[in-house]
């Protein structure tokens, strides 16, 4: 059995219920979430969605929004002018180019502003149920902690990622990784001594007490 996989096994066993931690019903509402949790919490984002949520059900809601009127209601998640002008000129895209829906293709949603290879790759695995692998900060972080990936740039994570990991838990693996992430391998001080995968994990740096 490759590394990877032991590693897929034992962390399924340790978060049956790992999920991604945005709340979303529809994949406008995942693709709104994804552009407010740029630099922002989960936590944070489901609290401001809750809202907006109930306000805006269509594209075209966002799209032919005021954008002062939107960027008040998303201030909180931190950078709001961009996010703002992200949304709005996202949902612009689906309407003139998709007739309302989010596209479903990786080309497509690239083209829309605002929309980079992680969000896209997210929207696919958690909208769509599209095989891919969305490299956000948790994912990074691990994938380069554990040594499944040298590379530091998403974009070459996602591809060292995509080589060993097997399509079908491309997915899952992410969930498994961010639940690992938030709750132990942590960005300031991994708990190492707690951790399922120690023997499976190359980082050189462990930490020894908690
Ligand atoms: S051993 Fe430490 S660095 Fe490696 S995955 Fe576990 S918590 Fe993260």
């Amino acid at each position: 059995m490759h590394k990877v996989e032991k590693i897929i096994s034992l962390l399924e066993k340790e978060y049956p219920s790992a999920r991604l931690a945005l709340n979303f019903n529809t994949p406008l509402e995942l693709l709104v979430a994804l552009i407010l949790a740029a630099q922002c919490t989960d936590e944070r984002v489901n609290q401001v969605t809750k809202a907006l949520f109930k306000k805006y059900s269509t594209a075209g809601d966002y799209a032919e929004t005021d954008i002062a009127t939107l960027e008040g209601e998303i201030r909180t998640t931190g950078f709001f002018r961009n996010k703002a002008r992200s949304i709005v000129g996202s949902t612009k895209g689906i309407v003139e180019r998709y007739g309302g829906k989010v596209p479903d293709r990786l080309e497509d949603l690239l083209s829309l502003p605002g929309v980079g290879r992680k969000t896209a790759n997210i929207l696919l695995g958690n909208a769509f149920d599209v095989p891919a692998v969305g490299v956000d900060t948790h994912v990074g972080r691990l994938a380069g902690r554990i040594g499944l990936s040298k590379a530091t740039d998403p974009d070459k994570i996602e591809g060292d990622l995509c080589q060993i990991v097997p399509r079908a838990k491309w997915v899952r693996f992410c969930h498994l990784l961010q639940e690992h992430g938030r709750k132990v391998c942590q960005a300031r001080k991994p708990l190492c001594p707690t951790c399922v995968i120690i023997k499976l994990c190359d980082y050189p740096n462990k930490t020894t007490e908690l």
